[in-house]
Order: structure tokens, then C-alpha cells, then sequence
């Protein structure tokens, strides 16, 4: 790299350093180099346009990901990641996300693994090596205590050394030794005074001790500064083509002020990644598979099906293929939320509802819809079954005109949100307008809207309805591009009529892009919640058995910002009792990615919990609920029963300073601590067999500095093929080191038949002996395995390890 390097100038060195465009770096031809385009991200790959005419397979989202506790699915999620990303012509898919859930209450608790930091490293390495092993680079983020949304581009996370290195890098360094990941980026907050895109951990333990030898990307706009990022591990900054190294670097290295040394690791770094991903012509061609050998779409329904945690079975599960009469509920059942909000969003190719999935998997029962309750008063997307152009086409026309009004582009559109980035318009555009011929399907109050982050004008038969500013937080601009601010009139239509709808949108002349983001809005006439109820309860009382799916909104769990608390929105809890009470045979789907209170858990026949299982949603339901497939998932995270019980029930910062005071004890291991139960234990769920823990061979000692390998013999004692999770946890009573009360050490997932006893080997990685103190310290103690089927240890087998010289 270095010799390539020398065959540049300081300029054209400095200009690589800052994005050239929105997702990607800039080209330079001399020594072939392409640009490096990267996308999010976790959940799907979005790739370089925001378009549904380009869509892409939505996976399971994190926390459904993580919930399989199987390294072979997070390979598998990293590879359909992979071709992905080089079917959209990505090189860096900015993922996963391996934050810890220190609170349930976090915005992007759903886009995270667990709150474990030994469960999150090995599922980041898996997904990592899933996705490189293709060419494609993994970029975990956010690097580091980037833990919650509250203030999220500023609050300084106040953390010990020891919590530092213990749980919130941990993940990181488990996945650099174990992935060693092609990029990474550094988040927007602070920690211990620094910001993250300056600060002295990008270097050490980043780059020295754990010897990470990709590129350091910032977050979306997180340099600040020149000489302090320049000088940090910081080596990227994007987006561009506007960053401060952009306008100030060059000054700085020929003022001395940054070392030009500095600028070659970082050039160095960039052009190794652009070898790995092969955008660097003149180095050894790369070949890139480009297919799979198994089918994505089959793939990711069984990922979601895995990741399915079943929490409770009075033994209405599996329910019988001969269900004559079920009655389905809920208005995401009609809809299923399969992603959370955000930069992980994605558009979807062909999303299969709870609804459409249950109906396809029983062609011969009759079953019937009813929405329930209503979850918010946010607009939808326009039916576009109801939205004509020249009467023929169904769809949204959408112009585009420069700030002479000479149009610029027109096109036809099939979707409610419309994102143009830069490269995509030869010109800002100055103006946009969305119309289309829109026709009622029923008598009724209709809501119309349009949204951006400028100036908003509806009108309605070419007569201006609405017009106005929306307003957004400026600093916040990335979140006004992702949801932006809406506004909109009624109107009341007979079935039948139709209306000339057109949005007109001017963009604020705020955003240092050229990206414009625009959404249109709808809301169809409503039955009011409690005529909702009823029907619900009507139909509930006439089925065999219900299948009711609860679940967040995008408003309630999405990046930008926190809970404020764990409530599913709207009546739905006292929905699910309505519906219980007229039938006791209710299945209750939770369709959330974060914890949420259930307080009518112990009334359900059953409950599953779902998170947001991807875009084969409906068909990994009907599945999972008619028995073809095991719920394979067991919690990755500790469910309190309220905000109240959790172990941080608050983000918000106090002067801008989160303080981490619980200190190692996050999650199930703070429940441990307070001697208080969660209502679910980390590792808790149940498949449909059972389990017995026959033998366990492991040695009294080790020593210090060493794996732990251990063996043991598990039965399937059930009637029926399943899988289970054994997992090993250490404490250390007589320690006389700071040390949490418990934590996961290790895991292992096992399959076996009705009847089958598997032996199994296990081992124990020296790190889970280890405790930081100024330095990694390994005490020679006595530590207490226990091998449990969750982190209750409720039946545990446990036996005595000395760790010894
Ligand atoms: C998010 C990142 C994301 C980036 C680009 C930021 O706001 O924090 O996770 O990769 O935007 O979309």
C-alpha cells in the first residue's frame, strides 16, 4: 500500500480522507482506484438509492438475529448481506451493531444483539466473517458506549476503566481478534470527555493493542473537528463532499499542526480496504461470489423462525393443522412490523404478513381479520391499489424542478416516501411535487399529508388545502432526511369519489447534501377503538382459537430517540384481555424489538415473541405456530416487568453526562445483584420438547491464562426433534477483585431427536477469567460453573473450577 500511496499528492491524499458524496469515497484514476461505496446496514442492505424500484431482502433484525444464539445463522444473516451488497455494487456494509442494551428503554435496543457483551462479540465475529468471507467489509459501530438515543450526538458517557474494557468494548475486541473486521465506526458521543471521532481509545486499544487493521469511518456527520479527529485513530470522514477535514485538513498538516505520517496510516488504511473489497484495479484482482448456494428468501425464514422466543405454552402449541376457525387480530397482523426505524431501515421486496401467512399455511380454514385498536394517529402510506395517473396506472407521479422551475426530472413512483441523493439529480432541486388521481374506498373523514423538512403545500383539486413550514431540530438533520415532519388536512369523500391530490414540497436550504426527502401521507376513515374492540371480541368468541400480534410502532422504537416507557401503544393491553376473556384459547404474537410489558402474560394460552423478524415474517409465524419449525430462540436480553424494575430505567442525561453507575452489573447480572426477578431471564425461552442435563466431565482446575474444555451428555427427552441452548455461566464468590455477580462465559446449541443423547464438548475462552485492572489481571480463585438453561441458573448444574498458576 505504501508504494501505491507515494504515487500521490498530499491533496489528492487529503481529499480521500472525506467522503466524496453521501455513501461514498472519492476515486482516483492514476492509481485505480474506484470509489468505496458503502451502505447500512444491519438488517438488509439498502445499498447507494432509497428506492422501492431497488429493494432489498429485509432480515431479521438484531435482536431476532441474536435470540437463535447460533453462530451458523448470524454466518448465514452476514452472507445474504454479502450478496446483497454486491447486487447493489456496496463494497462496506456499515454493520452490525454491537452496543450494548443497557436499557431496554434504548431507541436502538432492537438494532443491537444483547446486553451481553460476550453473546454480542461472537455474533458480530460470525456475521462478520459471514459477510467477508464474500468481499464484502464488515464495519461494526458504534465504537463505543453509543448505548442509548437521548442526545445522542453529544452526551458524554461517564464509564470506569474496568466497565469500559469489561462490557462496552468487550464486543469490540471480541470481534477485531475474532473477524478482524475490514472497518469500523466510531459513534457520536462522547465517553469520558472525548468524543468518539477524537478520541485516544480509536488508537489504543483499537489500533495497538488489538492490532484492528481496517479503516475507522466516523458516524454520519460526527467530525466536528480538524486537528483533534485528524490526530485521534479517526481516518475517514463522511459523508462528503462538505467535511472540516475537507476544508481544513490540508492547512493543518502544512502548518504541522497534524502529522503528514498521520495521513499515510490513514491513506493506507483506505486502500487497503479498497484491496479486500476489490476497488483497487491494479492490485490482485478479487474474485467476488455473487451467489449463494441456498435461497435467501428460504434462509431468512428460518432465521426468523429461530430467532422466535416462546414464552409461555399451557400446550395449545403447536397448535393442530385442523383448526377450523381462527380468528386473527391486531393491526400488526395486517401489517407485520418487520424492521425497526432508522438508518436500518430498508425496502422491503415482498413482505409476508402474520395475516397472508397464516391464510397460505391453512388454505382450508376460515379465518377472519379484525384490526382491534388503532396503535397511532400517524399517517400510512397511500393505498396505492387507490392512487391513478391517466387513469391507467396505479402510482404517484413525482417531478422535480431547479430553481428556475424548469423540471429537472419526472418519474413515476409506487411508494409514499421518496429519497433523492446526491449524484442521482444533476441539480438541487429546488422544488418537488407528488400527485396522483385519488379514489375513496369508502364513505368517511380522510386524512391527507405530505412530509419534508422545508416548506409543505397541499392541494386538493388543484385548490391550495394546507400550507405551512415543518419544523425540525437542526442538529438533527439525519433524522429530518429519515422520518420527516408531516403535515395534513381531512376531507370528507363518498365511496367513489375521487380528488386530484398534489403535494408540493420546497426543501430547506439547510442541509449541506443534495439529498431531498419527501414523504405523502393517508389515513382511511376509522371505526373508533372501542367499535374495533368489539368486533375484535366478536370474532374472538366464534373462533377456535385467536392470534392476536401486539407490537411497537416506528414512533415508539427507531433510532433518534428513547422509550419513555415499556408500554405496547395504544388499547392493546386491554385488547388482548377483551379478546382472552371471549376466548381463552389466544395466542399473543409480541411483534416488538425491545422489551415491552406484558401484563396479561399469565391469561394467554400462549406467547411468542417475534421482534422484528424480516420480511418472511408471516410465513416463519405460521410455521413456527403450526409446529414446522421449532421457536428456536431463547432471550437475549432480561425483560423487567416494568421501567421500573429495569436495571437503567433512564437515559437521559443529566448536563449532557449519562453515568453508568451499575457499573458491570448490566441486565440479568443487575437482577442477580438485587436479588429481584425480570419477568424474563436472559437465555429463557422454551421450544417444544424438553431437556436434561445427563453428565458433565470437566476438569477441577485450570490454569490461569488458559481455554476451559468441558463435555457433557443431553438428552432430548421429549416427543419431538428440537433444539436447546446450554449456557455456561462463572461468579466468583471469594474474588477479591471487582467483579459482576454472574456472567455468560460460554454456549453451545444443540439439535438432537426425539429421545437422542448428544455429547457435547464446550469450551470456555481464558478471556471469561480474566478481570481488568489497569491491566488484564487473571486471579487465582475459585470460580462457580454453572451449565443452565438461562441466567435464573434456576437449574443449573454446577461444579467448582480453581484457576490456578
Ligand atoms: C447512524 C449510523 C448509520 C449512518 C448512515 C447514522 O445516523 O448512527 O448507524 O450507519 O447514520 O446512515
Amino acid at each position: 500500500m505504501e508504494s501505491i500511496s507515494k504515487r500521490i499528492s498530499l491533496e489528492e491524499k487529503i481529499q480521500l480522507l472525506s467522503g466524496a458524496d453521501f455513501w461514498s469515497t472519492h476515486a482516483i484514476a492514476e492509481i485505480g482506484l474506484d470509489q468505496i461505496v458503502l451502505s447500512d446496514g444491519p438488517s438488509g442492505v439498502r445499498g447507494a438509492l432509497w428506492d422501492e424500484r431497488y429493494p432489498s431482502i429485509s432480515l431479521p433484525s438484531a435482536t431476532a438475529l441474536a435470540s437463535s444464539w447460533s453462530l451458523k445463522n448470524l454466518k448465514i444473516a452476514g452472507q445474504i448481506s454479502a450478496s446483497e451488497a454486491i447486487r447493489k455494487g456496496v463494497h462496506v456494509v456499515l454493520g452490525p451493531t454491537i452496543n450494548i442494551q443497557r436499557s431496554p428503554i434504548g431507541g436502538r435496543h432492537f438494532e443491537c444483539y444483547s446486553e451481553d457483551p460476550h453473546l454480542t462479540g461472537v455474533l458480530a465475529s460470525s456475521f462478520v466473517n459471514g459477510l467477508q468471507g464474500l468481499g464484502v467489509a464488515g464495519c461494526p459501530k458504534h465504537y463505543v458506549a453509543n448505548d442509548s438515543e437521548n442526545e445522542r450526538f453529544t452526551y458524554d458517557a461517564l464509564v470506569s476503566e474496568q466497565v469500559l474494557r469489561e462490557v462496552y468494548l468487550a464486543p469490540f475486541e471480541i470481534a477485531v481478534k475474532q473477524s478482524d473486521p475490514w472497518a469500523l465506526m466510531s459513534s457520536y458521543n462522547k465517553t469520558n470527555g472525548h468524543p468518539m471521532s477524537e478520541s485516544p481509545l480509536l488508537k489504543d486499544p483499537l489500533k495497538t493493542e488489538w492490532g484492528f487493521s481496517g479503516v475507522v469511518v466516523s458516524d454520519w456527520t460526527a467530525v466536528k473537528t480538524v486537528v483533534e479527529s485528524a490526530q485521534s485513530g479517526q481516518d475517514l470522514a463522511m459523508p462528503g463532499p462538505v467535511t472540516p477535514w475537507q476544508e481544513g485538513l490540508l492547512g493543518a498538516v502544512t502548518r504541522g499542526e497534524v502529522l503528514e505520517s498521520e495521513i499515510d496510516d490513514k491513506v493506507n488504511r483506505i486502500l487497503h480496504l479498497a484491496e479486500r473489497v476489490g476497488a483497487l484495479k491494479h492490485s490482485k484482482p478479487r474474485t467476488m461470489a455473487s451467489a449463494l448456494d441456498f435461497s435467501p428468501r428460504t434462509a431468512i425464514r428460518q432465521l426468523a423462525a429461530d430467532g422466535m422466543v416462546l414464552v409461555r405454552n399451557d400446550g395449545i402449541l403447536p397448535l393442530s393443522n385442523s383448526v377450523h376457525k381462527l380468528a386473527v387480530i391486531g393491526t400488526h397482523a395486517l401489517k407485520g412490523r418487520i424492521m425497526g426505524g432508522g438508518s436500518a431501515t430498508v425496502v422491503p421486496v415482498a413482505p409476508v404478513s402474520p395475516l397472508q401467512g397464516l391464510r397460505e399455511a391453512l388454505p382450508n380454514a376460515s379465518i377472519e381479520f379484525a384490526t382491534g385498536c388503532h396503535l397511532s394517529d400517524d399517517l400510512e402510506e397511500l393505498p396505492l391499489t387507490q392512487c391513478s395517473i391517466n387513469h391507467e396506472t396505479n402510482g404517484i407521479r413525482l417531478s422535480f424542478f431547479d430553481k428556475d422551475d424548469a423540471l429537472l426530472l419526472e418519474e413515476i413512483r409506487f411508494a409514499s416516501k421518496f429519497v433523492k441523493m446526491d449524484g442521482e439529480l444533476q441539480k438541487p432541486a429546488h422544488r418537488v411535487v407528488a400527485s396522483t388521481k385519488f379514489t375513496a374506498v369508502e364513505s368517511g373523514v380522510h386524512f391527507f399529508g405530505g412530509g419534508g423538512t422545508g416548506s409543505m403545500q397541499i392541494f386538493i383539486d388543484d385548490t391550495l388545502a394546507k400550507s405551512g413550514q415543518t419544523t425540525f431540530d437542526a442538529e438533527a438533520l439525519l433524522e429530518a432526511l429519515l422520518s420527516p415532519p408531516q403535515m395534513y388536512v381531512e376531507k370528507f369523500l363518498e365511496k367513489g369519489q375521487s380528488i386530484e391530490l398534489s403535494v408540493h414540497y420546497t426543501p430547506s436550504s439547510l442541509l449541506a447534501w443534495n439529498v431531498v426527502s419527501m414523504t405523502i401521507g393517508y389515513r382511511a376513515p376509522r371505526l373508533s377503538d372501542s367499535e374495533e374492540i368489539n368486533f375484535a371480541v366478536k370474532l374472538a368468541s366464534e373462533a377456535d382459537a385467536v392470534v392476536l400480534v401486539v407490537g411497537t410502532t416506528e414512533s415508539v422504537e427507531s433510532e433518534g430517540y428513547d422509550r419513555t416507557d415499556l408500554k405496547l401503544p395504544g388499547l392493546q393491553d386491554a385488547l388482548v384481555r377483551a379478546v382472552i376473556a371471549a376466548n381463552p384459547k389466544t395466542i399473543v404474537a409480541v411483534n416488538s424489538g425491545a422489551p415491552v410489558e406484558l401484563p396479561w402474560l399469565q391469561q394467554t394460552a400462549a406467547t411468542l415473541v417475534t421482534w422484528f423478524p424480516g420480511e418472511e415474517f408471516g410465513n416463519a409465524l405460521a410455521d413456527v405456530l403450526l409446529g414446522h419449525a421449532e421457536p428456536g430462540g431463547r432471550m437475549p436480553n432480561s425483560w423487567p416487568f416494568s421501567l421500573a424494575d429495569s436495571i437503567v430505567s433512564n437515559t437521559t442525561p443529566l448536563d449532557g453526562a449519562l453515568t453508568y453507575a451499575e457499573g458491570l452489573n448490566v441486565g440479568y447480572r443487575g437482577f442477580h445483584e438485587r436479588n429481584t426477578e425480570p419477568m424474563f431471564w436472559l437465555g429463557s425461552g422454551q421450544g417444544y420438547t424438553s431437556w436434561v442435563i445427563e453428565s458433565l466431565n470437566v476438569p477441577k482446575q485450570v490454569s490461569a491464562n488458559s481455554d476451559l474444555h468441558l463435555e457433557l451428555q443431553v438428552t432430548n427427552t421429549g416427543n419431538r426433534e428440537g433444539s436447546h441452548v446450554i449456557q455456561a455461566y462463572l461468579s466468583c464468590d471469594s474474588s477479591s477483585a471487582n467483579r459482576p455477580s454472574l456472567w455468560l462465559a460460554g454456549f453451545t446449541k444443540v439439535i438432537a431427536l426425539a429421545g437422542e443423547s448428544l455429547t457435547v464438548s464446550l469450551t470456555i475462552d481464558k478471556a471469561a477469567f480474566r478481570h481488568w485492572n489497569s491491566g488484564w489481571e487473571f486471579e487465582l480463585a475459585t470460580f462457580k460453573l454453572s451449565l443452565a438453561s438461562d441466567s435464573s441458573l434456576r437449574d443449573a448444574v454446577q461444579c467448582d473450577i480453581q484457576v490456578v498458576k
